[in-house]
């Protein structure tokens, strides 16, 4: 951030008590920085999974599930619907998203919520603008060495699979494994 969001006057970095924050040169105020939030869907059908190749940057070219940035007055899942609409063309009501993980990516100050569904039948794929190319894969077919932040993900991808093969799920609450951190998962069971 650059101008003051109150009055458009410049900001200038500053320690408040522990943190570095941006305070305006006119009115004074702080103006804070806080975590954005991204959503995302893992659509399955069957065993396999809906995966985006990605045509923007970060991770240009490599896969990942539908998501993206929550839109102010939505719900988490209305917003990983929305995504998954836009990027998949594939419409799924938000209530049937089930809460799957929560996700500290504190190296870029974003919380990642993701939603899972189990639809009846093939979808229609149609690949939005973000979206290079789609479609179901399963364990064995999925792109390893290219999934957008496979890296850090650790054994995240494995989990999902045996969770879906196995029919039972957890709630799990991760942190990204960026700028050396080692990828954490704690699984909250719903049995
Ligand atoms: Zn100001």
């Amino acid at each position: 951030m650059k101008y003051c969001g109150e009055c458009g006057g410049m900001l200038t970095r500053q320690r408040v008590a522990d943190r570095d924050r941006d305070i305006c040169e006119s009115c004074g105020i702080i103006n804070y920085r806080n975590p954005r939030v991204i959503v995302g869907a893992i659509l399955c059908w069957g065993n396999k999974v809906l995966m985006c190749r990605r045509s923007q940057h970060p991770a240009l070219g490599s896969w990942s599930i539908p998501g993206g940035f929550l839109e102010c007055g939505e719900t988490l899942q209305q917003g990983a619907a929305r995504e998954t609409f836009e990027e998949t063309g594939v419409v799924i009501k938000p209530d049937a998203l089930q809460l799957y993980a929560v996700m500290n990516i504190t190296a870029i100050d974003q919380v990642m919520v993701s939603f899972r569904v189990q639809l009846a039948e093939k979808p229609e794929l149609r690949c939005g603008p973000e979206c290079l190319d789609l479609g179901f894969m399963s364990e064995e077919e999925m792109p390893t060495s290219s999934l957008a932040w496979g890296e850090v993900m650790g054994d995240g991808p494995q989990r999902f699979f045996a969770e879906l093969r196995s029919g039972h799920f957890s709630i799990h609450l991760m942190s990204i494994g960026m700028e050396g951190e080692p990828f954490h998962n704690s699984a909250y069971d719903l049995r």
